[in-house]
């Protein structure tokens, strides 16, 4: 049988994990993976680029099913994936202290 969850029961750190959690998880996109910048040429001859004034460009690189996929993320989505990518940090990073927390109860015999 399954303890009865009680958030008053929980540490006042706890508590806060779990609620910037909910925080990020209503209200965020998530995306997972690394943003990689470059600088490319399209290859045309009379763009500016031919003269060493390169595109920059934003790929969104994960890993997928044991491979490494990429995407390139146009201009009008990059403040979005960033954030995108930067909240999925954060939630990762919070999930992970609530796990630790689990644990160390686990470990502890302490419900
Ligand atoms: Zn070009």
């Amino acid at each position: 049988m399954a303890e009865p969850f009680i958030r008053a029961k929980l540490s006042a750190a706890e508590r806060n994990f779990r609620s910037r959690i909910a925080q990020l998880a209503s209200g965020q996109w998530f995306l997972r993976g690394t943003l990689s910048e470059r600088s490319t040429k399209c290859g045309k001859p009379n763009c500016h680029c031919a003269n060493g004034e390169l595109h920059q460009s934003v790929y969104l690189v994960q890993s997928h099913a044991g491979k490494l996929r990429q995407i390139c993320v146009p201009k009008p989505w990059r403040q979005r994936v960033r954030q995108a990518v930067k909240d999925y940090q954060e939630v990762q990073r919070l999930i992970e202290k609530v796990s630790e927390l689990e644990w160390k109860r686990l470990q502890e015999r302490k419900p």
